[in-house]
């Protein structure tokens, strides 16, 4: 909700002068407005010079020193016409017991004036990890974010456009720890070949990856002959917002506990910590015992590299590498993507990619996409560059479970 219009903040602060002792403030020309969807909780105020300074709240790990702030998502209202200056602080983030600042000279900055259409802004990195972020008012209020949002209620209205497809089931597999529905999309027929399973949105501010899933999940669906002959070959299982009370409350990593989603895969989730993996591994634990396990894994993450991290699980894995070769060729052939894959020799044994070749013998890797740049396209990414992606996607697992005859 929003407070333009209502009354003026001179009004207000005229009543506050009446009954303040001797030290009054000057009324700021502008409201930080974070109390809507997906905010993010941040206190602020107003230097000398007018301009806004933001210090954003850290989300935090529990049974860790880990603390992380790559999210910010305000609404600044002010009168059209004025020039603002906002400065945000408090990027001196915790990363596996180090300092690790998340901004960077390229550090995006998306700004929506309808909240419908964003665009990319310049940020200009100041000294002490601060980020400055200046503009004209062409309205009244304007959105700005770190990345161009994806909300729960972008979900609910994705579903609700897709749920009477016959070629689509939703289906409840559980609950977040706030009682938020955990779902499962599935696409397709069953009874194809192939099995493929993706999860999104484990890390609150990561909305490229409910981007692109929903761009693959519309061009699954367009039933043309190309779509067709995809779904004949492949059905896909989507988990697409694994964090939803995360995203709710405009955190950036963590579940509503403290947890991280793609941490601590090598064992069994707790139902209370984590439900939201709990439920996730309690569907796999299903899928196995009916034979439908998945024949292959992504989970879906927005980071500054890009990469497909590939899994470096102990044992055999000559024929998974192999694929994740093959992964790595088409998606350079069908999408934008150039970025490659991690190097190897890198071992992560928490994240989904290891847990669920551990324990479920399942193929899996963590498939992150670049929020700052996408080389691919020369630009910083909106949206509609994710949603592209998606809808590059199905040819892509189209070639990757192709069959060579004979083998
Ligand atoms: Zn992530």
């Amino acid at each position: 909700m929003a407070f333009s219009g209502r009354f003026s903040l001179a009004d207000h602060a005229g009543k506050a002068a009446r009954t303040a002792p001797a030290d009054t403030v000057a009324a700021p020309k502008v409201f930080i407005n974070t109390g809507f969807e997906n905010a993010s909780p941040m206190n602020w105020d107003t230097d000398a010079e007018g301009r806004v300074i933001g210090s954003l709240i850290y989300d935090h790990e529990r049974f860790a020193q880990n603390r992380a702030n790559n999210h910010w998502h305000f609404q600044v209202e002010a009168q059209t016409g004025t020039d603002v200056t906002i400065i945000l602080q408090n990027f001196d983030n915790i990363w596996n017991n180090t300092h690790a600042s998340p901004i960077s000279k390229q550090s995006p900055v998306v700004v929506s004036f309808d909240n419908k259409t964003w665009e990319t802004r310049p940020a200009e990195f100041l000294p002490d990890n601060r980020l400055q972020i200046k503009l004209k008012m062409s309205g009244p209020s304007v959105y700005i974010a770190s990345i161009e949002p994806y909300r729960i209620s972008d979900l609910d209205r994705f579903l609700a456009r897709i749920k009477n497809n016959k070629l689509v089931k939703v289906s409840r597999i559980g609950q977040t720890s706030e009682g938020r529905s955990l779902e499962i999309i599935t696409i397709g027929n069953e009874k194809a070949t192939k099995k493929l399973f993706l999860r999104g949105r484990a890390h609150a501010f990561e909305a490229g990856g409910n981007w692109t899933l929903e761009g693959f999940v519309d061009r699954l669906l367009q039933n043309d002959a190309e779509a067709r002959k995809w779904l004949k070959r492949y059905c896909v299982y989507i988990l697409p917002m694994a964090n939803k009370d995360g995203v709710a409350r405009g955190k950036t990593r963590f579940n509503a506990n403290g947890y991280d989603l793609n941490r601590k895969w090598d064992k069994p989730a707790d139902s209370l910590v984590a439900p939201e993996n709990f439920y996730l591994e309690k569907w796999l634990r299903m899928m196995v015992s009916t034979n439908r396990k998945p024949d292959l894994a992504l989970d879906v993450h927005n980071d500054n590299g890009g990469n497909l991290h590939v899994s470096r699980p102990d044992g055999d894995i000559k024929k998974y590498l192999m694929n994740m070769a093959k992964l790595d060729s088409l998606l350079r052939k069908h999408t934008w993507f150039t970025e490659g894959s991690t190097r190897p020799g890198f071992r992560n044994p928490g994240t989904l990619g290891e847990g669920f070749m551990e324990r479920f013998g399942i193929e899996a890797a963590v498939y992150e996409l670049n929020y700052e740049w996408v080389e691919g396209l020369k630009k910083a990414p909106v949206a509609k560059d994710w949603l592209l992606l998606g809808s590059q996607l199905p040819n892509v697992f189209y070639e990757y479970f192709e069959e060579k005859p004979g083998r």
